[in-house]
């Protein structure tokens, strides 16, 4: 059985925080406010894959109203979603990701971004896709105000061939 979920996130860009985008550093002069490290890209994995889980999403399981959960690195959110949906017997078949920024160019990053999300979620890099596009200067995005990502993922049930 396959399960397909789609997942959405964006976060706002202002001066003083880092800009962490798959797990990775990207030089820039502003970063993504948030809770957590403001990974929007991981954040939208998460969501995809809880959804396709039918297990809601990403706020439910990791609520900004824990305090132990700020400041937290996504990939640590990615790692416990992976748990949650390995628990009830899915596997992760493939993510395909957009993220969508005016600025910086993301193309450099996505290679060591698809690394970390494969490590996270136990698959081959093959498994992840990841893309970037601009939205030539419209809307909150163009207007470099804030970062957004759309994420899908496919989940297969693990059967029991017995
Ligand atoms: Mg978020």
């Amino acid at each position: 059985m396959m399960r397909v979920g789609h997942g959405y996130d964006a976060h706002r860009l202002v001066a003083g925080r880092r800009l962490v985008l798959g797990g990775v550093t990207i030089p820039h002069e502003r970063g993504l406010l948030a809770h957590s490290d403001g990974d929007a890209l991981i954040h939208a994995v998460c969501d995809a894959l809880l959804g396709a889980a039918g297990l809601g999403d990403i706020g439910r399981h990791f609520p900004e109203s824990q305090s132990a959960l700020s400041g937290i690195d996504s990939r640590i959110l990615l790692r416990r979603t992976l748990g949650l949906i390995d628990a009830l017997g899915f596997q992760v078949a493939n993510v395909d990701a957009t993220v969508v920024a005016q600025e910086p160019k993301l193309a450099p990053y996505f290679a060591a971004m698809r690394e970390n999300l494969a490590a996270d979620l136990r698959i081959d890099p093959g498994q992840v896709n990841l893309k970037g596009t601009t939205t030539e200067g419209m809307g909150f995005a163009g207007r470099e105000e804030g970062i957004a990502a759309h994420a899908v993922a496919l989940l297969g049930r693990v059967t029991n061939t017995e």
